[in-house]
């Protein structure tokens, strides 16, 4: 396994096995791996022949006050991780590299990106788009992975594959939870024991919306208030936002049908957590 820190080295190398007829397949991320992420290894190396791991916490993504500076970083063990996983290439630049002086585009995303997390972040998918046409510029992959953990993020970064004509692949793959069924994150070693409990109740969140749905409620109002008072019982947690939105256009819904997703921002202290899932059995 080889570990790539200049763009233009990784550029040439994906010239390279291009011009030998190799599929690259690609799996972006921000370091921190845990099983989440191996398993969208996994997935890559079966998509291809050579398999890139980027890992950059990409700081255009991250609003003042957010956490980019405390974001977990661990290279060294991220990059034995990753060589287990069959991981061919890791490429891992420098912000510099990426963002030299004078560096003035950005790429955004109308439209989807203004719910949810977009709301609440503003600038945030200007950010991911950004640093995303960037590596698919770099790495020139014919198939992209990404986690539906993030299920506003890949519905955007399908959206710019279309809108811009990029000749790759994306795969999403579904959410990798502890046993408890915390979903995995990198930001999960932020919680101490005591809000790693609390933390919990985005995942129950989400059992207690379907087993809703299933007992026959189809009114997203009432279902959302209903997880709203019992999240308001975890004496840490402070709702971002709860929605039930259209699993393409991630529009606000008022009735569940089978394209209804329920998607949860929670703050756990201070650490922000999300997840989310579809409301109607056979999508999970
Ligand atoms: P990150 O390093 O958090 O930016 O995530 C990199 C990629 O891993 C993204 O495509 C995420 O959606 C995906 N990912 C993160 N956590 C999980 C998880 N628990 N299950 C599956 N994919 C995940």
């Amino acid at each position: 396994m080889d570990i790539i820190r200049l763009v233009s080295e990784m550029q040439q190398r994906a010239i390279s096995a291009q011009a030998a007829g190799q599929t690259i397949s690609f799996v972006p991320t921000m370091g921190f791996l845990h099983q989440g992420h191996l398993s969208l290894i996994e997935e890559g190396r079966k998509k291809g022949d050579l398999l890139v791991l980027s890992i950059f916490v990409n700081p255009t993504q991250f609003g003042q006050g957010e956490d980019f500076e405390d974001y977990p970083r661990g290279l060294q063990q991220d990059s034995d991780l990753a060589q287990e996983a069959g991981v061919d290439i890791i490429f891992a630049p420098e912000a510099s590299d990426m963002y030299p002086d004078g560096y003035a585009t950005y790429v955004d995303v109308e439209g989807i990106t203004d719910n949810l997390c977009g709301r609440s972040r503003p600038g945030h998918f200007r950010g991911v788009c950004t640093v995303v046409s960037k590596l698919f510029n770099i790495v020139q992959p014919q198939v992209a992975i990404f986690g539906n953990k993030d299920f506003q993020q890949l519905a955007v970064i399908r959206r710019i594959t279309l809108d811009m004509n990029m000749p790759v692949e994306i795969v999403g793959m579904s959410i990798f939870r502890e046993s408890d069924g915390l979903a995995m994150s990198s930001r999960n070693v932020y919680l101490t024991p005591e809000l790693r409990k609390q933390a919990l109740v985005l995942s129950q969140s989400l059992l207690k919306a379907k087993a809703l749905v299933e007992s026959g409620e189809t009114d997203c109002a009432t279902v959302i208030s209903r997880l709203r008072e019992s999240i308001a019982c975890q004496p840490d947690a402070r709702i971002d936002y709860v929605q039930i939105c259209h699993q393409s256009t991630l529009a606000d819904q008022d009735h569940i049908d089978i394209d209804s997703v329920l998607l949860l921002a929670v703050y756990v202290g201070n650490t922000r957590l999300i997840d989310n899932g579809y409301l109607v059995q056979n999508h999970d």
